[in-house]
């Protein structure tokens, strides 16, 4: 594809080794990918987060308390993140909401997802959200917090509610799911987000669709999916999720050192 990439959701700080993270994000380069969103997950990743985006020009790190992991936050946790945010151009992710079964009670994870969607609205940073089976939730929580720019990543809720989420600002990310033709309610979902709120993800280095291939290079993959689906040309789609992307990791980089 002519067009730069961008992979909107991936977790490079889980790659087995530095060698291993270094070697996926050689293969992403060489595939055209030159921008991408690493989102850690608990206050014990956030180093690596940050020392991946020091060394790899193009990851953009984000620092969040993901609801799988509230169990692993230490007193003053916040505190810690919004030094990370302050630090580095950074976006805030990957958190959220997560009503499946290894989360624990919805009422927590409510109060750790406001609190740092306000976090992400006081100093300006775009947001990466996790949502599975707590879409009334999310959206109620959208409308009162109102944030900034926040994308919903490995997007899984119906089709019908994506209108408003674009209404509230949302941004939808597909990852290789969409490469299984099994995946119609997927597909439909899709189908129904605006072209301008458009973005696609590996969630790196987890690769869990056939005929993708793994690491921030099978990005390659998840676009030309969708561009099938969508009927366009895949350079198209390439080139409109580079815009995207973009414009979602727009205006941190104008931050000095995170601060603005
Ligand atoms: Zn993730």
């Amino acid at each position: 594809m002519k067009s730069p990439l961008f992979d909107a959701h991936d977790h490079l700080q889980d790659y087995p080794s530095k060698a291993e993270s270094a070697e996926a994000l050689r293969l992403a380069a060489e595939a055209g990918v030159e921008l991408m969103l690493c989102n850690g997950t608990s206050p014990g990743d956030w180093e690596q987060v940050l020392d991946l985006a020091a060394e790899h020009k193009g990851v953009v790190p984000c620092f969040g308390l993901h609801p799988w992991f509230l169990r692993e936050s230490p007193p003053g946790w916040l505190e810690g993140l919004e030094s990370f945010l302050v630090r580095v151009p950074s976006c805030v992710g990957e958190i959220g909401l997560d009503g499946g079964k290894n989360a624990t009670g919805l009422a927590r994870q409510e109060g750790v997802f406001a609190v740092q969607l306000r976090l992400a609205k006081r100093l300006g940073r775009p947001a990466c959200l996790h949502c599975v089976k707590a879409w009334g939730r999310m959206l109620e929580i959208i409308k009162e917090e109102k944030p900034g720019p926040f994308m919903l990543h490995s997007y899984g809720g119906p089709a019908e509610m994506v209108a408003e989420f674009a209404s509230l600002g949302a941004y939808f990310s597909f990852s290789g799911a969409i490469l299984d033709a099994k995946r119609e309610k997927l597909r439909r979902s899709l189908s129904a987000v605006p072209a301008e709120r458009l973005l696609f993800e590996t969630e790196a280095p987890d690769a869990d669709a056939p005929g993708w291939r793994a690491g921030p290079a099978g990005i390659v993959e998840v676009v030309s999916a969708a561009a099938v689906i969508l009927g366009r040309p895949a350079e198209e789609i390439a080139a409109l999720s580079w815009a995207n992307g973009n414009k979602f990791v727009g205006d941190i980089r104008t931050l000095k050192n995170g601060n603005p």
